[in-house]
């Protein structure tokens, strides 16, 4: 048995690069027997879901999503914020019903609330029925574990890592577009956030196993990569390598469109703006954070920039990028915000007009610094602060879609539309959703698209003819 353990996780020493292949005896051993994944959280969780998934393919399991037929029940899940936890104890509930009137049935725990030592406390004292739980730093023990049968609660959580995992399989949700993982970790502490010590110190994997990977992916049809990490601009600082270089290096793949999240603003630096200039195939799309307008709230945040310094390189970006759409996240009510720091972060969304915006309560992390901060404004102040946020938010979102009426865009087209059959869903270069009139012949293509409505947060467009 590994517990969590905070402390070993804020340790940032040795790496090393491993290679993974699943052991031949491990092959097929479950064979016919049936899944059911859950997702919670963000990108990264998306795509570990997409390992789970391959590693429980290769044991010969198959997917199910009607939970009641499962033979194991996989729940990936999120530490971000408080509300996540509630809906996996929620989900839990069900999953042990079912177990009672179920003798071949296995719960098995993954992602970054595994790694949070409250949470996994709460599931070996309250929810022993849960089989295994395992942490973020080895997905690849889940075959071990799952053929290996005890009769007690396993938790194999290891709460840091010196391993860069090169060659991982993925069973990959799409056929059109797909997330490549270019680093592990992050090393920045913003003081409200659990992901340094879930995810572990920043490790960034090897230049040329990326272009492969990707090249691998166009040579097999895929349209479209999304490079990820928690903070992209930090690839290679350990390996000498930059960022700027490894968007050139896939740029040149010459693979159709390229994406990547998450950037900090910190060390976004010039050179990766013009390289994303230079190149048509990154698209003009950057999700920059910003948090917070107020200096006195970055800084008790610890995210090493002003409101000023964030202001320039937005400005930058800009000017530099032809056509190129800003998101951003921020979080109201962090210890300590009052009526006149929360203007500022209003009048800043004002003065970047974002595309849009993911926006939060602060929610505190057990073990994090502002977890301890003295924090005096009301729940229903911060929701409140939220809601105005969210129509000033709103209001700029549908100004710059209103822009696109009746212009012809490129849409890389995803899939069809759950609402409509009749339509096919896709993103814009921007990553502006847009519901099309068009077939399912579309689907993987990149069209002409010409926009005849917009809203906050999607566009409806007529298709046009192949781009
Ligand atoms: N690495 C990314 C960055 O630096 O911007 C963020 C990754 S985090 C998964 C996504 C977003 O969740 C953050 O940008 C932040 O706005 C929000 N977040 C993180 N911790 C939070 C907390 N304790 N309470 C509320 N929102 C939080
Ligand atoms: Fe969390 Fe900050 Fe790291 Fe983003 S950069 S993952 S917000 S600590």
């Amino acid at each position: 048995m590994h517990l969590p353990d905070l402390n070993i996780a804020k340790d940032r020493s040795s790496k090393n690069n491993i290679y993974i292949d699943l052991k031949e005896d491990y092959k097929k051993a479950f064979f016919g027997k049936k899944y059911f994944l859950r997702t919670y959280g963000c990108q990264m969780n998306v795509h570990d879901s997409e390992a789970i998934r391959a590693y429980l393919e290769a044991l010969g399991f198959i997917s199910t999503s009607n939970i009641e037929e499962a033979n194991v029940v996989v729940l990936n899940t999120c530490a971000i914020r408080e509300n996540a936890r509630d809906k996996v104890i929620g989900f839990l509930g069900k999953c042990k019903y079912l177990k009672k009137n179920h003798d071949d049935f296995k719960i098995v725990l993954a992602g970054c609330m595994t790694e949070q030592p409250d949470f996994v406390d709460i599931i070996m004292k309250k929810h022993k029925y849960v089989d295994i739980l395992i942490g973020t730093h080895n997905i690849q023990d889940l075959p071990k574990l799952l053929l290996e049968s005890f009769n007690k609660q396993v938790v194999e959580v290891y709460s840091n890592s010196d391993e860069i995992i090169e060659g991982m399989n993925y069973e990959r949700d799409s056929k059109v577009t797909a997330w490549v993982n270019i680093m592990y970790g992050c090393d920045k502490f913003c003081t409200y956030c659990i992901v340094p010590y879930t995810r572990g110190r920043e490790r960034s994997r090897k230049l040329d196993s990326i272009v492969s990977e990707v090249k691998h992916l166009k040579d097999n049809g895929y349209k479209e990569v999304t490079l990820l990490g928690q903070n992209v601009n930090a690839y290679g600082h350990d390996i000498g390598e930059t960022f700027s270089n490894l968007l050139e290096c896939v740029a040149k793949t010459g693979i159709e469109r390229i994406r990547f999240v998450t950037s900090h603003p910190w060390n976004f630096t010039d050179e990766m703006i013009n390289i994303i200039a230079k190149y048509d195939n990154i698209m003009p799309y950057i999700h920059l954070p910003i948090q917070s307008g107020s200096n006195r709230i970055l800084k008790k945040m610890n995210r090493r920039y002003t409101k000023e310094e964030y202001l320039e390189l937005f400005n930058k970006m800009k000017k530099t990028i032809p056509n190129v759409a800003i998101t951003t996240d921020i979080i109201v009510g962090f210890p300590g915000e009052t009526e006149s720091d929360f203007e500022e972060t209003l009048d800043i969304v004002k003065k970047c007009e974002y595309d849009g915006a993911y926006t939060f309560i602060f929610s505190p992390r057990e073990g994090t610094p502002a977890a301890k901060m003295v924090d005096n404004t009301s729940l229903e102040e911060k929701e409140s602060r939220l809601q105005r946020l969210n129509e000033v938010v709103n209001y700029y979102s549908n100004k710059n879609n209103q822009k696109l009426l009746n212009k012809v865009v490129p849409v890389l087209v995803l899939g069809e539309s759950e609402k409509d059959k009749n339509k096919v869903y896709g993103y814009t270069d921007t990553m502006k959703l847009v519901n099309i009139n068009g077939g399912k012949e579309l689907i993987g293509k990149i069209v002409s698209v010409k926009i005849t409505d917009a809203k906050s947060f999607s566009l409806d467009g007529d298709y046009i003819k192949e781009a």
